[in-house]
């Protein structure tokens, strides 16, 4: 496995593996690698002939006060973990590298960065799709994982891509998750022996609110918006952030779950904040086609 850290080495040889006709497969990440970013890695390895993992810390999409300075950095465990799920390439370069100046130029995906996570963490995503859109002109022509575990993400870089025509494909990922149903996460090293135990309480709330959905029959969003509220609120370490039914092109709430949404879920247990989602679909109406 290579390691680079300037992009026009990184620009050289993706294309020469093009030039020989190998399809690239690119999985941008922050380092602090675990099982979500492997199984993206293996799905990359499974499907692209070179396949490329970035690790790059982002200060764009930190606000203030956010964890920027204390995010997990290991590099030599990375490049372990990068290389064990098969990877060809790490691009791994320096802040300075990436913003020699700062820039100029930041890239804002409207609509979709304003929601959920948005109105939590103002600026994020316009830190996101600066840094995805940046990487993807290094990178040039290639499949690209990202995880649905971070789904507003997903639908932003996906929405990017599309109006910009980047010669990108975003391949969505499943959630790898925990026995417990803790979605892996790099933020979960910062949880404490009692927090970690407290911490499935979102999933198990996402669940609740599946249920209402497709067992119970509830269609009015703010009802599957409180049964998930409820379930957060049995936990006495968990402070809920948001619990949400989200249409799964646009985030909007539904007026009714006719079709397929995401749950969306997001807050600090202990001083961690956590997100997630799952999908939830209405059953079948009698006598449809
Ligand atoms: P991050 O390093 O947190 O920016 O994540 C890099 C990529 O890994 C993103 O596309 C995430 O959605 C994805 N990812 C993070 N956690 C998981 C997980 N538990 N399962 C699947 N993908 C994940």
């Amino acid at each position: 496995m290579k390691v680079i850290d300037e992009p026009a080495a990184l620009r050289a040889v993706l294309d020469e593996a093009r030039r020989l006709g190998h399809d690239v497969g690119f999985v941008p990440t922050m380092g602090a690698l675990h099982g979500g970013h492997r199984s993206l890695v293996r799905r990359a390895v499974a499907e692209c002939d070179r396949v490329v993992v970035s690790l790059f810390v982002n200060p764009l999409q930190f606000g203030p006060g956010e964890d920027f300075e204390s995010y997990p950095r290991d590099l030599a465990a990375d490049l372990a973990q990068a290389e064990e799920a098969g990877a060809d390439l790490v691009f791994a370069p320096s802040t300075r590298t990436m913003y020699p100046e700062g820039p100029l130029t930041t890239v804002s995906v409207r609509y979709l960065s304003d929601a959920l996570e948005g109105r939590s963490r103002p600026g994020h995503f316009d830190g996101v799709a600066t840094v995805v859109a940046k990487l993807f002109a290094i990178v040039g022509p290639c499949l690209a994982y990202f995880g649905e575990k971070d789904y507003q993400q997903l639908l932003i870089v996906s929405r990017l891509v599309h109006d910009l025509s980047f010669p990108v494909t975003v391949v969505p990922c499943p959630t790898i998750r925990e026995p417990d149903g803790l979605a892996l996460s790099s933020r979960n090293a910062y949880l404490s022996p009692d927090d970690r135990k407290a911490a499935p309480i979102f999933y198990w709330s996402l669940l609740a609110g599946k249920r209402a959905i497709e067992e119970n029959g509830v269609t009015d969003p703010a009802q599957v918006s409180a049964v998930m509220q409820g379930a957060a609120g049995r936990e006495g370490r968990a402070r809920l952030d948001y619990a949400q039914v989200a249409r799964p092109h646009d985030l909007c709430v539904p007026q009714v779950i006719t079709s397929e949404v995401r749950l969306m879920i997001a807050g600090h247990v202990g001083r961690t904040r956590l997100i997630d989602n799952l999908v939830a679909s209405p059953p079948d109406k009698e006598g449809a086609p």
